[in-house]
This record gives C-alpha cells, structure tokens and sequence, in this order.
C-alpha cells in the first residue's frame, strides 16, 4: 500500500441514511456487537439540524479520483486487518481470498457504506480491501483501496460498479449465430474507455463464415491501436493467441449470452470448468447471484471476471459532448470543425463529416458516433 499522509476531514455523509441514525436500543446493540465502532461515533455526531449538515470529521487519508467513490479512505489499525481480494459480492456479504488462497465471508464496516457517496455498492469484485477477522472465517471490511479499471453502469440513477481493478475487457461477439454487432463493440469499447480498461475485441465462430469478409473490419479497429482475434471455440482457431491476452491480466469477459463465451474460456484454460464449479458452490448461500461478477483465478496468473446476467453495460453518466473523447479515430479530427463546440452531427464544415465523405474516416464507426451521441 502506498504511504498517503493522515489528516482529519470533514466529510459529508450519505443522506439517505439519516432515518437510521437515531435508534432507542443503541447502548444495548453496542454491547452486543461491540467491534461495530463506528455506529455509535456516527450517532454521537447526529446533529439537530436534520439532512442538510451531515458532516463528520474522519481521521484517514483523502481518497480523490481513485474510483471508490469515497472521499476518505479512514485509517484503520492494520495490525489486527488482513488484506484480500473480493471474490464476489451476494447483498450484505462479499467473499473475500487471501494472497494464500483462504476465503473470508466478510460484512462491510458501517463507516464505508455512509461514506459512500454516489455509488449503489461500496465493495464490489476485484477489490482489494483490508479486513478484520472474526470468528469462523467471517470478517468485517474496513478498508477498501484505491481503485484502477472499473466497469459500471446505471442503476436506478445511480453508479453501479459491476467489478474494480480490471486492466482488461474481452469483448466478445459472434461472426455469425448471433449475427455480428459492429455498433455493440462500439458501446463497449467506449465503456472500456470511461473505466480506463484495455478493450481487446474477440469474434469467434469464424468457422462458420469466410475470414477475409472480415478484413475490413479488422482493419478498422486494428488501425486505431485495439487488439482484435478473429477465433474459433470449435475449430480451436486463435485460441493460443487469445490465452495469451489473458493469463497474467485482470479481465472481464462480456457479450451477449450464445457467441460462445463459456466455450472460449474452456478453450483457453480447459481446467477452468472446475474453477466455475467451485467458485458457484459457495455462491448459492446468495440470493443475488444472478447479476454479480465473480472472480476466477488463471492457474497461470491474473484472473478472468465473469458477469453471468450482465449482457451490456449501460453507459453511466455519458454525457453528448463526452461520447467524442472516446473514439480514437473521431477524437484527433475534430480540430479541424469550424465551430468550437461542433457536435459532427448536423453542423456545416465539420472536419469529423469531411472524413467520413473522403473515406479517411469509417462510416459505420461515425454512426456508431451518432448513436450514442444522441443517446439512442
Ligand atoms: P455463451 O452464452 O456466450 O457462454 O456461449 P456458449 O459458450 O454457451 O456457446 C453458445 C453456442 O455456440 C453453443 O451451442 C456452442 O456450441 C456454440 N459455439 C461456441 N463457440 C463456437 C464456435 O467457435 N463455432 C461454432 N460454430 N459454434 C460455437
Ligand atoms: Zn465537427
């Protein structure tokens, strides 16, 4: 963990928490579960001025543009913690691994979850967090550090971050059987980008199709700097090249449910089938499965997230003039518009519309654009 300087911040506390504060049978709750410190410090601190003055001074470090949506990282006696990876999260609980390979079904330290502010979840998987043990292999998080890599999306209004610490997104889409979607790849690279994650495009089921129909596109997206594999789970084309995208990265595997995801990761790591099945045993105590990541280890290094009831990742909090800044091929012409703030989209002497006229830029990948700037 990097060495961040201490101080105390006044910080504000989520407001949808306030109906709780106050409860008749503090003292005896405390005295019940005493190690949940931070209750009766955040009570203490209820003042009469009702939601709008929910502030409260933490002793921590500030914790700015790290992803976790927390403004302070608060200071915990590490001495007592142990440090862990998130495996999965299921509602209140989140299954935490060791570096040794021991799991810790953990709770959340009431603190984190008032302090988060903007985001629907405070733990999710990938995590790396600092724990206190407790009885038989259960903990309380106290800690969660500072993230790189998230993909999230809108729930509810709000931030859901599916899954942290992700270096890479397979995307991963069918030559056929499902048919192609160019403009889904264009969703998702653009997801990719906002987390600050490496998108690598993956087609399979080439079999079924003449390879060379896909040259253009691969040019396309090649010339923009993505990696993009044009494999085979049946016929085992690629399928070197593709494991070693993965083995010793931190990815996240989507795509709609048949372009043969489940076939490629057994392709790649044919031992994985019983990495699925151990990991899924323990995850049947939640009733939330469905629609959270869960991690799984590569043998080899690194890991693979699977997000089994995540199809797509919504856009969270995109706004129009943001959408450009994710396109690698639109984003250096636009210097040439003549308006400042042109949109490419119905202004006249756009250099982004002049590209896509005189072929310099794809005019599937403009429309992808024009898509998503409207929102559509
Ligand atoms: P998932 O839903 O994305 O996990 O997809 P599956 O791995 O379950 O595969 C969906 C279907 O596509 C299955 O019937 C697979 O046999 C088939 N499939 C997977 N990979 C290939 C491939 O490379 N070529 C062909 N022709 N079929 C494939
Ligand atoms: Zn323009």
């Amino acid at each position: 963990m990097a060495k961040r300087k201490k101080e105390k911040i006044r910080t504000e506390f989520r407001k949808n928490r306030t109906g709780r504060c106050r409860e008749s049978n503090l003292t005896r709750r405390y005295h019940a579960n005493p190690l949940e410190d931070d209750e009766v410090a955040q009570k203490e601190a209820v003042s009469g001025k009702g939601a709008l003055t929910r502030k409260r001074t933490v002793v921590g470090d500030r914790a700015e543009e790290d992803l976790t949506g927390l403004a302070v990282h608060p200071d915990v006696d590490l001495s007592v913690c142990k440090s862990g990876t998130v495996l999965s999260v299921h509602g209140l609980m989140s299954v935490v691994e060791t570096p040794d390979g021991v799991q810790f079904q953990c709770t959340t330290r009431r603190l984190l979850k008032t302090l988060a502010t903007n985001q629907r979840h405070v733990v999710v998987a990938g995590d790396r967090v600092w724990f206190r043990p407790q009885a038989a292999g259960d903990g309380i998080i106290q800690r969660i550090e500072p993230r790189h890599g998230i993909l999230s999306r809108t729930s509810r209004g709000r931030q859901h971050v599916i899954v942290s610490n992700i270096d890479r997104l397979l995307i991963i889409t069918s030559a056929a059987e499902p048919a192609l979607k160019p403009h889904l790849i264009d969703r998702l690279i653009v997801s990719a980008e906002k987390g600050k994650v490496e998108p690598v495009i993956c087609i399979n089921k080439v079999d079924l199709i003449d390879a060379s129909d896909l040259q253009p596109l691969v040019g396309v997206y090649g010339q923009m700097g993505y990696e993009i594999l044009l494999v085979s789970a049946c016929e085992r084309t690629n399928i070197d090249h593709l494991r070693n995208c993965l083995v010793g990265f931190q990815s996240v595997v989507v795509g709609q449910s048949g372009v043969g995801k489940s076939s490629l990761l057994n392709a790649v790591a044919p031992d994985l089938q019983l990495q699925i099945g151990a990991v899924s045993r323990d995850t049947r105590k939640g009733r939330h499965t469905t629609t959270n990541a869960r991690l799984i280890r590569w043998p080899q290094g690194g890991y693979v997230v699977d997000t089994p009831g995540v199809r797509q990742f919504e856009l969270w909090d995109l706004a129009s003039n943001e959408v450009v800044n994710f396109f690698r091929d639109v984003r250096p012409l636009i210097h040439g518009c003549r308006y400042p703030d042109c949109t490419h989209t119905h202004e006249t002497d756009c250099a982004v519309k002049d590209a896509v006229a005189d072929g310099r830029l794809d005019a599937r990948r403009y429309e992808s654009y024009c898509q998503l700037f409207t929102g559509d």
